[in-house]
Protein backbone atom coordinates (compact mmCIF):
# COMPACT_ATOMS: atom_id res chain seq x y z
CA UNK A 1 0.00 0.00 0.00
CA UNK A 2 1.29 3.50 -0.68
CA UNK A 3 0.09 6.56 -1.88
CA UNK A 4 0.67 9.41 -4.23
CA UNK A 5 0.18 12.87 -4.96
CA UNK A 6 0.72 15.02 -7.91
CA UNK A 7 -0.08 19.08 -8.78
CA UNK A 8 0.20 20.25 -12.16
CA UNK A 9 0.31 23.80 -13.45
CA UNK A 10 0.12 25.53 -9.87
CA UNK A 11 3.21 27.45 -8.36
CA UNK A 12 4.94 26.55 -5.51
CA UNK A 13 3.61 23.09 -6.46
CA UNK A 14 6.14 20.70 -4.60
CA UNK A 15 4.88 22.36 -1.31
CA UNK A 16 1.09 21.03 -2.24
CA UNK A 17 2.72 17.76 -3.16
CA UNK A 18 4.28 17.40 0.47
CA UNK A 19 1.25 18.64 1.80
CA UNK A 20 -0.88 16.00 -0.12
CA UNK A 21 1.64 13.26 1.04
CA UNK A 22 1.30 14.22 4.71
CA UNK A 23 -2.20 13.98 4.06
CA UNK A 24 -1.90 10.37 3.30
CA UNK A 25 1.14 9.78 5.56
CA UNK A 26 -1.22 6.28 7.05
CA UNK A 27 -1.10 4.97 3.55
CA UNK A 28 2.91 4.50 4.23
CA UNK A 29 5.41 5.43 6.45
CA UNK A 30 8.64 3.92 5.21
CA UNK A 31 9.78 6.69 2.53
CA UNK A 32 8.61 10.00 1.08
CA UNK A 33 10.15 11.43 -2.33
CA UNK A 34 9.02 13.68 -5.22
CA UNK A 35 9.92 14.16 -8.66
CA UNK A 36 10.06 16.92 -11.16
CA UNK A 37 11.30 18.06 -14.92
CA UNK A 38 13.82 20.83 -13.98
CA UNK A 39 15.32 22.77 -17.19
CA UNK A 40 14.77 19.56 -18.86
CA UNK A 41 16.35 17.27 -16.85
CA UNK A 42 14.10 14.55 -14.54
CA UNK A 43 15.40 14.50 -10.63
CA UNK A 44 14.17 13.00 -7.72
CA UNK A 45 14.78 13.38 -4.09
CA UNK A 46 13.66 10.34 -1.55
CA UNK A 47 14.32 10.30 2.04
CA UNK A 48 13.02 7.32 4.70
CA UNK A 49 10.81 7.99 6.81
CA UNK A 50 7.46 10.17 7.33
CA UNK A 51 6.63 12.93 4.90
CA UNK A 52 7.91 15.71 7.42
CA UNK A 53 11.24 13.65 8.74
CA UNK A 54 12.05 13.24 4.89
CA UNK A 55 11.64 16.96 4.02
CA UNK A 56 12.43 18.68 7.35
CA UNK A 57 10.98 22.87 7.11
CA UNK A 58 8.25 21.20 4.39
CA UNK A 59 5.93 24.17 5.62
CA UNK A 60 8.48 26.80 4.03
CA UNK A 61 10.52 24.48 1.95
CA UNK A 62 9.79 24.77 -1.95
CA UNK A 63 12.16 21.79 -3.48
CA UNK A 64 11.63 22.30 -6.58
CA UNK A 65 10.60 25.68 -8.51
CA UNK A 66 8.48 24.43 -10.94
CA UNK A 67 4.94 24.72 -11.74
CA UNK A 68 4.28 20.49 -11.89
CA UNK A 69 5.43 17.96 -9.60
CA UNK A 70 4.62 13.90 -8.17
CA UNK A 71 4.86 12.77 -5.41
CA UNK A 72 4.86 9.66 -3.35
CA UNK A 73 4.88 7.75 0.42
CA UNK A 74 5.41 4.26 0.58
CA UNK A 75 4.42 1.00 2.69
CA UNK A 76 6.44 -1.85 1.25
CA UNK A 77 4.66 -4.73 -0.15
CA UNK A 78 7.43 -5.81 -2.92
CA UNK A 79 11.05 -4.96 -3.06
CA UNK A 80 13.36 -4.11 -0.10
CA UNK A 81 12.14 -2.52 3.09
CA UNK A 82 14.85 0.05 2.85
CA UNK A 83 15.47 3.32 1.05
CA UNK A 84 16.33 1.82 -2.24
CA UNK A 85 13.01 0.95 -3.22
CA UNK A 86 11.72 4.54 -2.27
CA UNK A 87 9.79 6.18 -5.13
CA UNK A 88 9.47 8.24 -7.50
CA UNK A 89 12.16 6.30 -9.72
CA UNK A 90 14.10 7.38 -12.26
CA UNK A 91 14.95 6.47 -15.59
CA UNK A 92 16.65 8.79 -18.53
CA UNK A 93 13.61 11.25 -19.16
CA UNK A 94 11.49 9.39 -17.19
CA UNK A 95 9.95 9.68 -13.90
CA UNK A 96 7.10 7.41 -12.12
CA UNK A 97 5.69 6.53 -8.71
CA UNK A 98 2.57 3.75 -8.11
CA UNK A 99 0.37 2.20 -5.48
CA UNK A 100 -0.34 -1.32 -6.37
CA UNK A 101 1.29 -4.56 -7.31
CA UNK A 102 2.22 -6.64 -9.95
CA UNK A 103 1.30 -10.35 -9.68
CA UNK A 104 3.01 -11.55 -13.35
CA UNK A 105 6.49 -9.13 -12.31
CA UNK A 106 8.47 -11.78 -13.23
CA UNK A 107 7.79 -12.50 -17.16
CA UNK A 108 7.66 -8.95 -17.47
CA UNK A 109 11.16 -8.40 -15.81
CA UNK A 110 12.87 -11.15 -17.53
CA UNK A 111 11.45 -9.09 -20.86
CA UNK A 112 12.48 -6.15 -20.23
CA UNK A 113 15.80 -7.62 -19.19
CA UNK A 114 16.25 -9.03 -22.68
CA UNK A 115 15.87 -5.61 -24.10
CA UNK A 116 18.98 -5.18 -22.25
CA UNK A 117 17.22 -3.15 -19.19
CA UNK A 118 18.84 -3.76 -15.81
CA UNK A 119 17.15 -3.41 -12.64
CA UNK A 120 18.27 -1.70 -9.94
CA UNK A 121 15.48 -3.27 -7.13
CA UNK A 122 12.74 -5.91 -7.35
CA UNK A 123 9.80 -3.25 -6.84
CA UNK A 124 7.04 -3.21 -8.99
CA UNK A 125 7.16 0.69 -9.82
CA UNK A 126 10.78 0.39 -11.27
CA UNK A 127 9.16 -1.88 -13.91
CA UNK A 128 6.66 0.33 -15.05
CA UNK A 129 9.09 3.39 -15.40
CA UNK A 130 11.48 1.27 -17.46
CA UNK A 131 8.60 0.19 -19.45
CA UNK A 132 7.37 3.39 -19.77
CA UNK A 133 10.76 4.24 -20.86
CA UNK A 134 11.21 1.40 -23.22
CA UNK A 135 8.24 2.31 -25.14
CA UNK A 136 8.61 6.02 -25.07
CA UNK A 137 12.44 6.01 -26.16
CA UNK A 138 10.79 3.64 -29.19
CA UNK A 139 8.00 5.82 -30.21
CA UNK A 140 8.02 8.84 -28.24
CA UNK A 141 4.56 9.07 -27.97
CA UNK A 142 3.48 9.18 -24.48
CA UNK A 143 0.01 7.43 -24.90
CA UNK A 144 1.74 4.16 -26.59
CA UNK A 145 4.15 4.31 -23.91
CA UNK A 146 1.16 3.92 -21.14
CA UNK A 147 -0.35 1.46 -23.25
CA UNK A 148 2.16 -1.07 -23.69
CA UNK A 149 2.08 -0.88 -19.51
CA UNK A 150 -1.48 -1.42 -19.62
CA UNK A 151 -1.51 -4.15 -22.20
CA UNK A 152 0.93 -5.97 -20.59
CA UNK A 153 1.10 -5.49 -16.48
CA UNK A 154 -1.37 -7.95 -15.43
CA UNK A 155 -1.55 -6.66 -12.06
CA UNK A 156 -2.91 -2.95 -9.88
CA UNK A 157 -1.31 0.53 -10.65
CA UNK A 158 -2.74 3.93 -9.79
CA UNK A 159 0.14 5.29 -11.29
CA UNK A 160 2.04 9.13 -11.45
CA UNK A 161 4.57 10.32 -13.93
CA UNK A 162 6.50 12.78 -15.63
CA UNK A 163 7.25 11.39 -19.09
CA UNK A 164 9.86 13.96 -21.10
CA UNK A 165 7.90 17.39 -21.21
CA UNK A 166 4.13 15.92 -20.08
CA UNK A 167 2.71 14.43 -16.97
CA UNK A 168 0.73 11.66 -16.76
CA UNK A 169 -1.90 9.94 -14.28
CA UNK A 170 -3.09 6.43 -14.92
CA UNK A 171 -4.70 3.69 -13.69
CA UNK A 172 -4.63 0.09 -14.04
CA UNK A 173 -8.15 -1.63 -16.19
CA UNK A 174 -9.56 -2.75 -12.79
CA UNK A 175 -8.89 0.47 -10.76
CA UNK A 176 -8.06 -1.21 -7.81
CA UNK A 177 -6.63 1.31 -6.08
CA UNK A 178 -7.94 4.63 -5.46
CA UNK A 179 -7.04 8.00 -7.35
CA UNK A 180 -9.09 11.02 -7.96
CA UNK A 181 -8.70 13.96 -9.52
CA UNK A 182 -9.10 17.51 -7.86
CA UNK A 183 -8.96 21.03 -9.19
CA UNK A 184 -6.39 23.11 -7.54
CA UNK A 185 -6.18 27.12 -8.01
CA UNK A 186 -5.56 27.45 -11.99
CA UNK A 187 -4.03 23.51 -12.48
CA UNK A 188 -4.62 20.06 -11.21
CA UNK A 189 -4.16 18.05 -8.44
CA UNK A 190 -4.23 13.82 -8.46
CA UNK A 191 -3.94 11.65 -5.44
CA UNK A 192 -5.25 8.34 -3.96
CA UNK A 193 -7.60 9.95 -1.10
CA UNK A 194 -9.59 12.95 -1.25
CA UNK A 195 -8.22 13.99 2.11
CA UNK A 196 -5.60 14.62 0.02
CA UNK A 197 -7.16 17.55 -2.26
CA UNK A 198 -9.22 18.88 1.39
CA UNK A 199 -5.66 18.94 3.00
CA UNK A 200 -4.43 21.77 0.63
CA UNK A 201 -7.92 23.29 -0.26
CA UNK A 202 -8.81 21.48 -4.00
CA UNK A 203 -12.00 20.85 -5.03
CA UNK A 204 -12.99 17.05 -6.03
CA UNK A 205 -13.57 16.66 -9.71
CA UNK A 206 -13.92 12.84 -9.94
CA UNK A 207 -12.30 9.55 -10.29
CA UNK A 208 -9.67 8.62 -12.46
CA UNK A 209 -11.40 5.69 -14.57
CA UNK A 210 -9.94 2.41 -14.63
CA UNK A 211 -7.89 2.44 -17.99
CA UNK A 212 -7.68 5.75 -18.10
CA UNK A 213 -4.92 8.38 -19.12
CA UNK A 214 -4.13 11.64 -18.14
CA UNK A 215 -1.80 13.86 -20.07
CA UNK A 216 -1.29 17.57 -18.09
CA UNK A 217 1.38 20.15 -20.13
CA UNK A 218 4.03 20.86 -16.88
CA UNK A 219 4.23 24.48 -17.25
CA UNK A 220 0.39 25.78 -17.87
CA UNK A 221 -0.99 22.17 -16.11
CA UNK A 222 -3.53 22.00 -18.92
CA UNK A 223 -4.63 18.95 -19.59
CA UNK A 224 -3.60 18.28 -23.17
CA UNK A 225 -5.48 14.68 -23.59
CA UNK A 226 -7.83 12.22 -21.03
CA UNK A 227 -8.53 9.21 -22.90
CA UNK A 228 -9.16 5.56 -22.44
CA UNK A 229 -6.10 3.90 -23.53
CA UNK A 230 -7.49 0.19 -22.84
CA UNK A 231 -10.96 -1.01 -22.73
CA UNK A 232 -11.67 -1.21 -19.07
CA UNK A 233 -12.12 -4.79 -16.93
CA UNK A 234 -14.80 -5.69 -14.79
CA UNK A 235 -14.45 -3.36 -12.49
CA UNK A 236 -12.77 -4.49 -8.79
CA UNK A 237 -11.99 -1.78 -6.47
CA UNK A 238 -10.52 -3.09 -3.08
CA UNK A 239 -13.35 -3.31 -0.75
CA UNK A 240 -10.49 -3.49 1.76
CA UNK A 241 -9.79 0.33 1.53
CA UNK A 242 -13.44 0.82 3.01
CA UNK A 243 -13.09 -1.65 5.62
CA UNK A 244 -9.36 -0.63 6.71
CA UNK A 245 -6.83 1.47 5.15
CA UNK A 246 -8.26 4.77 3.37
CA UNK A 247 -8.89 7.15 6.17
CA UNK A 248 -12.44 7.87 7.59
CA UNK A 249 -13.17 10.97 5.88
CA UNK A 250 -12.06 10.28 2.63
CA UNK A 251 -14.91 9.71 -0.11
CA UNK A 252 -14.92 6.83 -2.44
CA UNK A 253 -18.25 5.85 -4.56
CA UNK A 254 -19.53 8.88 -3.14
CA UNK A 255 -19.84 8.10 0.59
CA UNK A 256 -17.36 8.77 3.24
CA UNK A 257 -15.31 6.44 4.39
CA UNK A 258 -16.66 7.29 7.98
CA UNK A 259 -19.96 6.62 7.04
CA UNK A 260 -19.75 3.25 5.30
CA UNK A 261 -18.09 1.65 8.53
CA UNK A 262 -21.31 2.99 10.37
CA UNK A 263 -23.28 1.07 8.45
CA UNK A 264 -20.95 -1.91 8.81
CA UNK A 265 -21.40 -1.77 12.50
CA UNK A 266 -25.37 -1.01 11.92
CA UNK A 267 -25.56 -4.59 10.00
CA UNK A 268 -23.31 -6.48 12.49
CA UNK A 269 -25.76 -5.70 15.17
CA UNK A 270 -28.72 -6.37 13.02
CA UNK A 271 -27.18 -10.21 12.78
CA UNK A 272 -25.96 -10.65 16.41
CA UNK A 273 -28.15 -12.28 18.54
CA UNK A 274 -26.59 -10.51 21.44
CA UNK A 275 -27.11 -7.10 19.88
CA UNK A 276 -29.41 -5.95 22.98
CA UNK A 277 -28.62 -7.69 26.26
CA UNK A 278 -28.62 -5.21 28.13
CA UNK A 279 -25.78 -4.27 30.41
CA UNK A 280 -23.27 -5.08 27.65
CA UNK A 281 -21.76 -2.19 26.51
CA UNK A 282 -20.11 -1.39 22.96
CA UNK A 283 -16.38 -1.06 22.90
CA UNK A 284 -14.05 -0.37 19.40
CA UNK A 285 -10.67 -1.22 19.46
CA UNK A 286 -9.70 2.23 18.17
CA UNK A 287 -8.82 4.03 15.70
CA UNK A 288 -10.12 1.69 12.49
CA UNK A 289 -12.65 -0.24 14.87
CA UNK A 290 -14.73 3.38 16.36
CA UNK A 291 -17.25 4.09 13.02
CA UNK A 292 -18.30 0.55 12.94
CA UNK A 293 -18.74 0.45 16.81
CA UNK A 294 -20.58 3.42 16.77
CA UNK A 295 -22.84 2.46 13.93
CA UNK A 296 -23.34 -1.17 15.92
CA UNK A 297 -23.94 1.24 19.62
CA UNK A 298 -27.09 2.76 17.50
CA UNK A 299 -28.77 0.21 16.17
CA UNK A 300 -28.29 -2.09 18.80
CA UNK A 301 -29.39 0.76 21.68
CA UNK A 302 -26.48 0.28 23.84
CA UNK A 303 -24.01 2.10 25.76
CA UNK A 304 -20.82 2.99 23.87
CA UNK A 305 -17.24 3.83 25.70
CA UNK A 306 -13.63 3.75 24.68
CA UNK A 307 -11.43 1.53 27.13
CA UNK A 308 -8.39 2.52 25.96
CA UNK A 309 -7.23 4.28 23.79
CA UNK A 310 -4.29 4.62 20.91
CA UNK A 311 -1.22 6.07 21.60
CA UNK A 312 -0.98 7.87 18.12
CA UNK A 313 3.01 8.46 18.24
CA UNK A 314 3.41 4.57 18.01
CA UNK A 315 2.14 3.96 14.09
CA UNK A 316 0.13 1.07 13.16
CA UNK A 317 0.77 -2.81 14.17
CA UNK A 318 -0.48 -3.87 10.76
CA UNK A 319 2.69 -2.03 9.02
CA UNK A 320 5.40 -2.93 11.64
CA UNK A 321 7.45 -6.42 12.51
CA UNK A 322 8.65 -7.22 16.24
CA UNK A 323 7.34 -8.84 19.00
CA UNK A 324 3.66 -8.65 19.42
CA UNK A 325 2.78 -7.94 22.89
CA UNK A 326 5.06 -5.63 23.71
CA UNK A 327 3.98 -3.74 20.33
CA UNK A 328 -0.01 -3.81 21.53
CA UNK A 329 1.13 -2.94 25.11
CA UNK A 330 2.80 0.31 23.67
CA UNK A 331 0.02 0.96 21.09
CA UNK A 332 -2.64 1.49 23.59
CA UNK A 333 -3.28 3.05 26.64
CA UNK A 334 -5.98 0.98 29.73
CA UNK A 335 -9.25 2.89 30.98
CA UNK A 336 -9.70 0.85 34.23
CA UNK A 337 -12.55 2.62 35.46
CA UNK A 338 -14.22 1.29 32.70
CA UNK A 339 -13.25 -2.04 31.88
CA UNK A 340 -13.21 -3.19 35.82
CA UNK A 341 -15.86 -5.67 36.30
CA UNK A 342 -17.59 -4.73 32.66
CA UNK A 343 -18.83 -7.26 30.02
CA UNK A 344 -18.08 -6.04 26.44
CA UNK A 345 -18.99 -6.16 22.53
CA UNK A 346 -15.73 -5.38 21.41
CA UNK A 347 -15.47 -4.35 17.37
CA UNK A 348 -12.58 -4.04 15.04
CA UNK A 349 -12.68 -3.20 11.89
CA UNK A 350 -11.46 -7.12 10.45
CA UNK A 351 -9.18 -9.89 11.88
CA UNK A 352 -6.46 -10.52 9.63
CA UNK A 353 -3.42 -12.50 11.75
CA UNK A 354 -5.75 -12.63 14.99
CA UNK A 355 -2.18 -11.68 16.63
CA UNK A 356 -3.24 -8.45 18.05
CA UNK A 357 -6.82 -9.30 19.06
CA UNK A 358 -5.88 -12.17 21.40
CA UNK A 359 -3.33 -9.95 23.45
CA UNK A 360 -5.98 -7.55 23.48
CA UNK A 361 -8.32 -10.13 24.68
CA UNK A 362 -5.68 -10.71 27.41
CA UNK A 363 -5.08 -7.42 28.19
CA UNK A 364 -8.50 -6.45 28.44
CA UNK A 365 -8.87 -9.46 31.18
CA UNK A 366 -5.64 -8.60 33.14
CA UNK A 367 -7.83 -4.87 33.09
CA UNK A 368 -10.35 -6.63 34.61
CA UNK A 369 -13.26 -6.87 31.97
CA UNK A 370 -15.47 -10.34 32.88
CA UNK A 371 -17.16 -10.83 29.31
CA UNK A 372 -16.11 -10.34 25.69
CA UNK A 373 -17.91 -10.24 22.65
CA UNK A 374 -15.31 -9.90 20.15
CA UNK A 375 -17.23 -8.72 16.65
CA UNK A 376 -15.33 -7.78 13.58
CA UNK A 377 -16.89 -5.45 11.07
CA UNK A 378 -15.81 -7.84 7.84
CA UNK A 379 -15.88 -11.39 6.77
CA UNK A 380 -13.01 -13.80 7.93
CA UNK A 381 -10.10 -12.91 5.55
CA UNK A 382 -9.41 -16.56 4.18
CA UNK A 383 -6.75 -15.14 1.38
CA UNK A 384 -3.56 -13.29 0.55
CA UNK A 385 -3.76 -9.98 -0.97
CA UNK A 386 -1.83 -9.76 -4.38
CA UNK A 387 -2.36 -6.24 -5.39
CA UNK A 388 -1.05 -3.97 -2.91
CA UNK A 389 -2.35 -4.85 0.52
CA UNK A 390 0.14 -6.62 3.36
CA UNK A 391 -2.44 -8.93 4.74
CA UNK A 392 0.03 -11.44 5.84
CA UNK A 393 0.90 -14.81 3.92
CA UNK A 394 -2.35 -17.33 4.07
CA UNK A 395 -0.97 -19.45 5.96
CA UNK A 396 -0.77 -16.50 8.53
CA UNK A 397 -4.25 -15.68 8.39
CA UNK A 398 -6.36 -16.83 11.03
CA UNK A 399 -9.41 -17.86 8.96
CA UNK A 400 -7.11 -19.77 6.69
CA UNK A 401 -5.28 -21.29 9.57
CA UNK A 402 -8.64 -22.24 11.22
CA UNK A 403 -9.90 -23.66 7.91
CA UNK A 404 -12.96 -20.82 8.75
CA UNK A 405 -14.14 -22.82 12.09
CA UNK A 406 -15.54 -20.35 14.26
CA UNK A 407 -15.19 -21.63 17.54
CA UNK A 408 -11.52 -22.37 16.96
CA UNK A 409 -10.56 -19.40 16.15
CA UNK A 410 -12.62 -17.99 19.06
CA UNK A 411 -10.44 -20.46 21.56
CA UNK A 412 -7.70 -18.89 20.03
CA UNK A 413 -8.21 -15.19 20.67
CA UNK A 414 -9.65 -16.13 23.78
CA UNK A 415 -12.75 -14.59 24.18
CA UNK A 416 -16.33 -15.47 25.07
CA UNK A 417 -17.92 -15.41 21.88
CA UNK A 418 -16.81 -14.79 18.14
CA UNK A 419 -18.99 -13.37 15.20
CA UNK A 420 -17.75 -11.69 11.74
CA UNK A 421 -19.86 -10.01 10.08
CA UNK A 422 -21.42 -11.94 7.22
CA UNK A 423 -20.25 -11.86 3.64
CA UNK A 424 -23.59 -11.21 2.37
CA UNK A 425 -24.02 -7.99 5.27
CA UNK A 426 -20.73 -6.74 3.79
CA UNK A 427 -22.33 -6.98 -0.01
CA UNK A 428 -25.36 -4.84 1.09
CA UNK A 429 -23.42 -2.31 2.90
CA UNK A 430 -20.99 -1.50 0.21
CA UNK A 431 -24.13 -0.91 -2.62
CA UNK A 432 -22.37 -2.02 -5.29
CA UNK A 433 -20.70 -5.01 -4.01
CA UNK A 434 -20.02 -5.99 -8.07
CA UNK A 435 -17.81 -3.04 -8.45
CA UNK A 436 -15.24 -4.16 -5.72
CA UNK A 437 -12.70 -6.63 -5.25
CA UNK A 438 -14.18 -9.18 -2.76
CA UNK A 439 -10.75 -12.16 -3.03
CA UNK A 440 -9.75 -12.10 0.56
CA UNK A 441 -12.89 -12.77 1.77
CA UNK A 442 -14.60 -15.04 -1.20
CA UNK A 443 -11.03 -16.23 -2.54
CA UNK A 444 -12.49 -15.32 -6.14
CA UNK A 445 -9.38 -12.96 -7.42
CA UNK A 446 -10.16 -10.74 -10.29
CA UNK A 447 -6.41 -10.80 -12.03
CA UNK A 448 -4.97 -13.97 -11.71
FE1 LIG B 1 -8.40 -5.52 -1.43
FE2 LIG B 1 -8.59 -8.01 -0.54
FE3 LIG B 1 -8.79 -7.51 -3.16
FE4 LIG B 1 -6.46 -7.19 -1.89
S1 LIG B 1 -7.56 -9.14 -2.19
S2 LIG B 1 -7.38 -5.80 -3.38
S3 LIG B 1 -7.12 -6.46 0.14
S4 LIG B 1 -10.18 -6.84 -1.53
Amino acid sequence: MCGIAGVFGVTNASRYVLAALRAQQTRGTAAAGIAANINGEIINEVHAGVVHEAFPGMHILNPYPVNSVIGHVRYPTRGATDISCAQPFVVGKISHCSNGDIPNYEPLRLMMEKKGYQFSTKNDSELITIMLHFMWEKTRSVFKAVKFVMENVKGTYSSLGIINNTAVAFRDPWGVRPMVLGQLLDGWIVASETVALDEVGAKFIRPIDPGELLIFNLGSGKILDAQQVVEPKPRAFCFFERVYFSQIATVIFNQEVAAFRRETGKQLAREDSLARTPDLFVMPVPDSGTCAAEGYAWEAGLHFAHGFIRRHHKGRTFIEAGDWEEKVRAKFSFLRSILENSRIILIDDSIVRGSTMRVLVKLLREHGVKEIHVRPACPPIIGSCYYGIDTARRNELLAYQFQGDIEKMRQYIGADSLQFLSLKGLKKCLGNADDHCLACVTGEYPIP
